[in-house]
């Protein structure tokens, strides 16, 4: 993959509001032949010079390993029709992490997915000692890591494991989703935009702006955990819902409020009435975005908007930093 020129140009807010009456479908599940690998494809196109080089290439290799766990992961349990219903009733998303209860092969397909990683590193990686590290940890302590993980709990988390741990949570989720869809008739609901994954309840990374078709211009939140990607009004705060007070900072130049031509693919979407931010990536600027590689990719962005004091909405569990508030603040 190349860094795209696609020469389609944005379309404005009028165009996108047209296309309202189009059927933009509310939620668009992982594809689980292709989410991982296109994800480890791009975490390598973006290490090139990248001063992140080690350890996006490390990621790379551990992304590598959960789209082959994917490709065969064992039979878990799903959920009933009773529990479909009682989620449907209660608004509560159906594989809700705070509640869903973890089958423990996620334990045993992780460590599968680490020793595989640990075949694919250099022999002189100094990743491998941390690896290896995980793959040893006792049940109790992965699943004690994996529920501050999943709760946004930095204190007492293993900062080093925790990118380790969360691929094997991603992983399992990733499938859970994708394994509930093709076993149920619309097992998810959508409720009226939702800041937390209408699937497994957890933070989005970033959001992104499509291509193609009746998506063109539709912008989606991306899910940290399960890769789901959900319908979300553009220019409007994740965090608090507001649709005033919010900006665009890109690290190449400050981007106007109004769409152009122009636009950075990776941008920090501000608002000043909550002072939070999520990033937005522009599939326009750079068809091969992908919002949890491109996230790690511009952690400069994030140092830019929070000396502006702006704080983080969402995460990626992928880079977690020490905090005892909360896994989506940074330093
Ligand atoms: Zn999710
Ligand atoms: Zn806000």
């Amino acid at each position: 993959m190349k860094p795209s020129t696609n020469p389609t140009r944005f379309h404005d807010p009028q165009e996108i509001l047209k296309r309202a009456d189009a059927k933009i479908p509310p939620l668009i599940l992982p594809e689980p032949r292709t989410v991982f690998a296109e994800r480890a494809l791009r975490l390598r196109q973006l290490a090139a010079g990248h001063a992140m080089h080690d350890f996006l290439l490390m990621l790379a290799v551990v992304c590598d390993a959960q789209h082959e766990r994917l490709q065969h992961y064992p039979d878990v349990p799903l959920p009933t029709d009773e529990q479909i219903d009682l989620a449907r009733l209660s608004g509560y998303p159906l594989l809700n992490t705070a509640n869903w209860q973890r089958d423990p092969v996620w334990r045993s397909e992780l460590r599968a997915l680490l020793g595989q990683a640990l075949d694919k590193l250099p022999a002189d990686s100094p990743a491998r000692s941390g690896v290896q590290a995980v793959i040893d940890l006792p049940d109790d302590a992965l699943e004690q890591q994996a529920d501050r993980l999943l709760a946004g709990i930095t204190l007492s988390l293993d900062i080093a494991a925790a990118p380790l741990i969360a691929a094997g949570l991603q992983l399992y989720w990733t499938h859970l989703v994708t394994a509930t869809q093709a076993a149920h008739k619309h097992p998810f609901d959508m409720p009226f935009e939702p800041n937390h994954c209408p699937c497994c309840g957890s933070l989005p990374t970033a959001s992104i702006t499509k291509v193609r078709g009746q998506l063109e211009g539709q912008r989606y939140l991306h899910c940290a955990l399960c890769s789901a990607q959900w319908h979300y009004m553009r220019v409007k705060c994740a965090n608090c819902g507001s649709i005033e007070g919010i900006h665009y900072q890109a690290l190449q130049h400050v981007s106007q409020d109004e769409p152009s031509e122009e636009r950075a693919a990776v941008e920090a979407e501000t608002c000043d009435q909550c002072h939070h931010y999520l990033k937005i990536m522009h599939m326009v600027s750079d068809t091969n975005v992908d919002p949890i590689a491109d996230d790690l990719a511009t952690l400069t962005l994030d140092l830019l908007v929070s000396d502006a004091e702006y704080r983080r909405y969402g995460t990626n569990l992928l880079l977690l930093f020490g905090d005892d508030e909360s896994a989506a603040k940074l330093p």
